[in-house]
């Protein structure tokens, strides 16, 4: 297979933006960088890449324009002053935004003749072209499909469509199940903690509990998407009750935060008359926060 070497620029050059533009560099890609601190170009520009002094100027020697900046603020910051010298390129924004940040630049970058695709990275630095980085993308098909050689060079390329908001809002969605599962991490060590157990070697169990249990979520998607909660040989809203755990974490002398968060959910759904329907029926707690039910 052939691969097209495209002519790619590359706007911040952070811990993300540099691996990201390296991997493209070592590809053989015509790489151009710019950073608002020069130095952080230095490296890349050992191995080969060409330097910008002006955002500008970056723009002007790539075809496709690579954002990876701190936030959304930080890429209008960049951006807005050179809409002029953007017009006709091709930009992919790698920078973490929410799904309506996504949609404005898009918004954006089309009043000034720019095609956009957004990127929501599900990744760390180090995980950057291996097996277990993935890139989410939505906006401009065209503009995933003529570079999708170089956006599997980072991970793999998902495509959510032309909506420019759903990659981002995968990525938060995604994030928000890792943070959550994180601070259960946090609560059990601290559980445990309390009785002198060292987290790491809390860690191990939970590491393999969780992997051991993680199967289920597909079988609580099924119940959720056919919305019968009440289909038989689901464990029971009122079976799910966690007072254990708050009372425990309590006599620990530990905060109950984290566990009263889950309780809650549980119980608005069993004061409302369905302690006999299953646990994922707690979702409806968070798909209506005002209501009971
Ligand atoms: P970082 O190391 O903190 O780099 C931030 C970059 O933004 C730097 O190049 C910084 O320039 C630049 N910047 C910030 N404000 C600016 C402004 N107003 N004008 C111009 N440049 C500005 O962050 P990172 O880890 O590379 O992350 C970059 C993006 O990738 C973020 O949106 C992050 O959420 C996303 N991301 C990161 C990870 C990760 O694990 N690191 C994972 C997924 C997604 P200076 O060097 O001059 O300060």
């Amino acid at each position: 297979m052939t691969t097209t070497q495209h002519t790619v620029s590359f706007l911040g050059l952070g811990e993300m933006g540099s691996t990201l533009a390296r991997f493209a560099l070592t590809a053989g890609h015509r790489t151009t960088v710019w950073n608002r601190s020069a130095d952080k170009a230095a490296a890349l520009v050992e191995a080969g890449a060409r330097a910008a002094s002006t955002p500008g100027d970056a723009v002007e020697a790539g075809e496709l324009i690579v954002v990876c900046l701190f936030d959304h603020q930080s890429v209008h910051d960049v951006l807005d002053p050179i809409a002029d010298r953007l017009a006709g390129r091709r930009l992919l924004n790698l920078t973490t935004t929410s799904p309506d940040g996504g949609r404005e630049l898009a918004r954006w970058a089309a009043s000034v003749g720019v095609e956009y695709l957004d990127g929501g990275i599900m990744a760390t630095p180090e995980m950057i072209g291996t097996p277990q980085s993935s890139v989410l993308y939505s906006g401009s098909q065209r503009l995933y499909d003529d570079y999708r050689q170089l956006l599997e060079l980072w991970g793999e390329a998902e495509y959510f469509g032309d909506d420019a908001g759903m990659a981002s809002l995968y990525d938060l969605a995604l994030l928000s199940g890792m943070y959550v599962m994180f601070a259960g991490f946090f609560h059990g060590a601290a559980m445990v903690g309390a009785a002198g157990v060292p987290a790491k070697e809390f860690a191990v169990r939970a590491a393999a509990w969780l992997q051991n249990v993680v199967y289920v979520i597909t079988e609580y998607a099924e119940i959720i998407d056919g919305g019968d909660y009440s289909l038989p040989g689901q464990q029971s809203l009122e079976f799910s009750d966690i007072s254990d755990i708050v009372e425990a974490s309590r006599s620990l002398g530990i905060s109950t935060e984290v566990v009263d968060v889950v309780q809650r959910l549980i119980h608005r759904q069993i004061d409302a008359g369905h302690g006999k329907d299953g646990l994922p029926r707690a979702i409806e707690s968070i798909k209506h926060p005002e209501a009971a039910a």
